[in-house]
């Protein structure tokens, strides 16, 4: 495959994805902040490079999966960034999970340097990521989508363009509400089975086929009864996603009560030192309330 892909951020979410590129016979450029992430993939037959602006001169497509906005504005426009390496016809392809305003900010500067960019947030958490299973959700031009389908279809299942620049953003907030108020919800369900003295565990059994069955339910219901609240997704990002959707909310009027709850929680949480656990620790928060610990058994 003659294509070269740069592919910036190898954490939970990055490597795999990365790895899933290279499998499909990508010729890969890798760049991590934390030199030793790149280590893994250099041995699987990708290039490491010393900067963003490495990765973005050797690079058809680069592709950027980073924590927050703030990461992804320095990794594109800040010194040695994408920006100073791409050459004009390059396309920016932004997977990080951030403010919708901002993707169409960098895309603005992009489009100065005549570099496109979409952005395009995922679903599916790291066995997504893993298995090449990914939701992944697109704003940006079609045409720009047309030329990246195969390329994201390498990583996803389901590809879908849902609008112009900061539409994948929005898409992805608003799967972000569904997430939270799912873990939260399930969160309260055992506690109250527990304090009920009815195990846990056989309640997640007889409910996980009816109505409120669920794939947020099937992630993190077994990580709750096996109390393993090793990341996955953690904690902080999605506080980090919560605080978008609600800034984004408020600049429409829009009142999201549940979303604004859960958001609180996650930073108690953050407050407790549980910043880097998964977000299904949600559930030690609502322990905390009742004075009871989710047990298999009961
Ligand atoms: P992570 O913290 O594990 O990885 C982020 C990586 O980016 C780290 O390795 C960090 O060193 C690197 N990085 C930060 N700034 C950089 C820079 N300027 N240049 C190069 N590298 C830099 O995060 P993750 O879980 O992989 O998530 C990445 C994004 O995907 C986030 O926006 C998150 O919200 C989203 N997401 C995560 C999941 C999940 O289940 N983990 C699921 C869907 C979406």
């Amino acid at each position: 495959m003659a294509e070269k892909i740069g592919f910036i951020g190898l954490g939970i979410m990055g490597k795999p994805m990365a790895r899933n590129l290279v499998k499909a016979g990508y010729s890969l450029t890798v760049y991590d902040v934390v030199g030793e992430r790149m280590e893994e993939l250099v041995t699987d037959r990708a290039k490491g490079a010393s900067s963003c602006r490495e990765v973005a001169a050797g690079s058809d497509k680069i592709i950027t999966m980073l924590p927050d906005s703030a990461d992804s504005e320095r990794a594109i426009l800040g010194p040695d960034g994408v920006l100073e390496g791409a050459q004009p016809g390059a396309i920016v392809i932004d997977m990080s999970s951030i403010a919708p305003l901002v993707s169409q900010r960098i895309a603005r500067q992009c489009a100065a340097k005549g570099v496109e960019m979409l952005d395009a947030p995922v679903s599916g958490g790291e066995p997504g990521a893993i298995n090449a299973r990914l939701a992944i959700m697109v704003g940006g031009k079609q045409e720009v989508f047309d030329k990246c389908y195969d390329l994201l279809k390498t990583m996803g299942s389901n590809v879908v363009l849902t609008g112009s620049i900061g539409a994948g953003g929005i898409t992805k907030l608003a799967n972000q509400i569904i997430v939270a108020a799912n873990i939260e919800a399930l969160s309260e369900a055992l506690v109250l089975a527990q304090k009920a003295g009815v195990d846990p565990e056989k309640v997640f059994n007889a409910i996980r086929g009816g109505l409120a069955g669920s794939a947020v339910m099937e992630a993190k219901g077994p990580m709750m009864l096996d109390r393993n609240f090793r990341a996955g997704f953690r904690v902080r990002l999605h506080q980090k996603d919560l605080r978008n959707v609600l800034q984004t909310a408020q600049e429409l009027n829009v009142p999201l009560p549940v979303t604004a709850l859960v958001q609180q929680m996650l930073g108690a949480l953050v407050n407790d030192g549980e910043a880097e656990a998964d977000h299904s620790a949600i559930l030690h928060f609502v322990e905390g309330l009742a004075k009871v610990e989710v047990r298999r058994g009961g």
